[in-house]
């Protein structure tokens, strides 16, 4: 049985997961991360990579648990291009109900995508105006 971690939201659903109270199909785990085929994927090989801390975005983490995260995406990217033969993919991280966070425990969503397969994202691009830009970079700087 997977040991629970001290950081782990009983309602969360990936902490379920994590303890193995919910089953999934495990990929890769070590101390801090797991990773498991996503229940309702996008495209065939659908993964997650989550930490197994219950946090429930990204600015909750600390930098040396959100590089082990990262510290796993080459691996298993590697991994499915291998199984699936694909050779584009999209690493997707959702924060925030707004930007389409459902299950609130981060996660990396890894989707393999292939020519036509009508997945993307709406991009419409708009232009930087460098004055807003300099009075970003200064405020953004002043809090990192
Ligand atoms: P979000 O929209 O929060 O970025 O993505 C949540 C993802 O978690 C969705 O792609 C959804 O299919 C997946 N998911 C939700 N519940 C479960 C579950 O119980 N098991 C697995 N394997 N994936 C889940
Ligand atoms: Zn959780």
């Amino acid at each position: 049985m997977p040991t629970v971690p001290p950081l782990s939201d009983p309602a969360c659903i990936f902490c379920k997961i994590i303890a193995g109270q919910i089953p999934c199909h495990r990929l890769y785990e070590d101390g801090q991360v797991l990773a498991f085929l996503d229940i309702g994927p996008l495209s065939r090989g659908h993964t997650l990579v989550i930490p197994k801390a219950h946090h429930a975005t990204l600015d909750q983490m600390s930098d040396a648990l959100a590089s082990a995260c990262a510290a796993v995406l080459p691996r298993l990217s590697r991994a499915l291009i291998a199984a699936t033969g694909v050779e584009a993919w999209n690493i997707l991280q959702n924060n925030g109900a707004t930007a389409g966070q459902v299950v609130p425990h981060v996660h990396f969503h890894i989707i393999p995508r292939t020519r036509g397969d009508g997945l993307g994202y709406r991009w419409p691009a708009g232009k930087l105006d460098p004055n807003d830009a300099a009075s970003l970079v200064e405020s953004i700087k002043r809090s990192l």
